[in-house]
């Protein structure tokens, strides 16, 4: 039997979440989770983008509340949004963070455009991409993790597909964590045997936009046992968290 003491990727009402801090802390607690952190959108996602005034308050409602039974940390879930590699999270606010996690989302404001049709709007809204995009993906995802201390890679190849070996490679020489992501478990799951093969760590993040779905993993905790990750290489189960000076 798995035991999950962790779990990197929460959102509250911050941003698309429907529960506030007070109540994701009493179910992280209530879950048995001995460290967790908050994971809401970033600066430039719709609608329901990250500030500088609701990163403070997430912040201070998590200090209000700091217990050493079950760490609570901040985090941002930060959108790529170009070829470059460049991020939605200003230096200013990731300094901030205990932890900086990073993926691909369609839902993100305009900005200055760069890469916008083919980056943003045919990753997002086409179904089969062509290698030559996959390879243009696969490099951005490693700029991103060259230029930003960022600690997740959140949903591997959830719509910006991407080639996975360079990617773990450059993920575990950098001290970048993979995400095993409970709602989307099934887009990594065909180069998990490439990522356990390149001795990258991973960490659980289960996405939860409802309390109730805090601490649950059991469409990961299934790919854990059909593929064999090692558990001593799993964030949140048998694997201390190591983040990047920021
Ligand atoms: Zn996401
Ligand atoms: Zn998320």
């Amino acid at each position: 039997m798995i035991k999950i003491i962790g779990d990197y990727h929460i959102h509250t009402k911050f941003s698309d979440g429907k529960s506030d801090t007070d109540t994701v802390i009493a179910a992280a607690k209530k879950t048995g989770l001995k460290e967790f952190a908050l994971c809401d959108h970033s600066y430039r996602s719709w609608f329901v983008g990250m500030t500088d005034d609701k990163l403070e308050k997430s912040k201070n409602a998590l200090s209000c509340r700091h217990d050493e039974q079950c760490r609570a940390l901040q985090s941002i879930e930060g959108n790529i949004l170009n070829f470059d590699g460049e991020i939605d999270v200003p230096p200013d606010a990731y300094k901030r963070l205990d932890m900086l996690s990073v993926g691909f989302h369609r839902f993100v404001t305009r900005g200055d455009g760069r890469d916008r049709k083919q980056f943003i709007l045919r990753n997002g809204w086409t179904e089969n991409l062509p290698d030559e995009l996959i390879e243009k993906n696969t490099k951005a995802y490693i700029k991103a993790i060259e230029k930003y201390p960022v600690d997740v890679i959140c949903h591997i190849g959830h719509r910006a597909k991407v080639y996975g070996k360079r990617l773990f490679e450059c993920a575990k020489s950098n001290g970048c964590h993979i995400e095993l992501n409970e709602k989307h478990i099934e887009t990594l799951e065909p180069m998990l045997q490439i990522a356990i093969e390149s001795g990258v760590k991973f960490i659980l993040g289960s996405d939860a936009h409802r309390a109730e779905n805090i601490g649950r993993f059991d469409r990961v905790i299934n790919a854990i046992e059909k593929y064999n990750v090692p558990l001593d290489r799993i964030v949140g189960i048998d694997c201390q968290l190591t983040v990047r000076k920021k």
